[in-house]
């Protein structure tokens, strides 16, 4: 049988400050089968960035695994994430586009970085390949995005050129964390049924952070629920959840909902 592409154990992290070490992720557990779409959901603070950029290996050094352990398609990496697994294996969609790109380099050679991190593309297959990307993210004006400066842009094409970056190299698995923050309602549909129609349609898995319950119904096949740092519920169809939340936290995020 296939190992699972994603497994979290008992994960613990803490923080380190000036005034202690400050317990962040209390021991969480995860599992994630190849092509299947986990909506991690809870309220602002509740560790989902933590538990993606743990996964990812991309903690800030105050950050540490203090237990736990996570394997990447049976492979264990939770303290070191090999580098061919970055952007191939694994890619992360932040919340803030802007955030995530280089605000002195054209988004050509951004897109180019990822793909020279993996691949020795001719100069002819370069070119091709970032035109591909371009139609398969949706933007029309390819020779303009690209020869842009991420300021350029409206925050929803830097959104689409983000999720380019994440699929350059095809990986198993994308965290998209609040994709859609900070967008219009409209261009955050438009960017949600982006990012889901690219997941099923290469067969990648994706675990997908959002406060959004109605964004979890609509897009997933499974839900985690995490509050303060522990995952209260999971393992449920986002249905299911909505219907007859099973845990107390989870019931009063559902009650929330507009
Ligand atoms: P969420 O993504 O669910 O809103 P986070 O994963 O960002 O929550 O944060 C979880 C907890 O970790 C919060 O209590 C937050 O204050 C703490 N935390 C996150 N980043 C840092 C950091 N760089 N230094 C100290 N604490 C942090
Ligand atoms: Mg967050």
């Amino acid at each position: 049988m296939t190992p699972p592409i994603l497994e979290v154990e008992d994960l613990r992290v803490s923080f380190t400050s000036p005034r202690g070490v400050s317990e962040v992720l209390h021991g969480i557990s995860l599992s994630l089968q190849r092509g299947q779409i986990l909506a991690l959901v809870g309220e602002s603070g509740s560790g989902k960035s933590v538990t993606g950029l743990s996964v990812m290996g991309l903690l800030p050094r105050q950050a540490s695994i203090t237990r736990g352990c996570i394997r990447f398609d049976g492979r264990e990496i939770t303290h070191r994430v090999p580098r061919e697994l970055r952007g191939a294996g694994m890619a992360m969609v932040f919340q803030n586009p802007r955030a995530a790109l280089n605000p002195t380099r054209r988004i050509r050679n951004q897109l180019a970085d990822v793909i020279l991190a993996h691949e020795k593309p001719t100069a002819a297959e370069l070119h091709r390949r970032l035109a591909e990307l371009m139609e398969q993210v949706s933007i029309a004006d390819k020779a303009r995005c690209l020869a842009a400066y991420p300021h350029e842009l409206s925050g929803g094409l830097c959104q689409r050129i983000v999720i380019a970056m994440a699929i350059a190299c095809s990986p198993d698995l994308i965290i998209a964390d609040e994709p859609t923050t900070g967008l219009d309602v409209l261009t955050q549909k438009a960017i949600m049924d982006l990012l889901l129609d690219l997941t099923r349609a290469r067969g990648m898995s994706m675990i997908l952070v959002t406060h959004d319950l109605g964004m979890a119904a609509q897009y997933c096949d499974d839900v985690a629920v995490m509050n303060k740092g522990y995952i209260v519920e999971s393992g449920r169809d986002p249905h299911a959840l909505f219907l007859d939340p099973g845990d107390a936290y989870t019931r009063r995020l559902v009650n929330a909902c507009p």
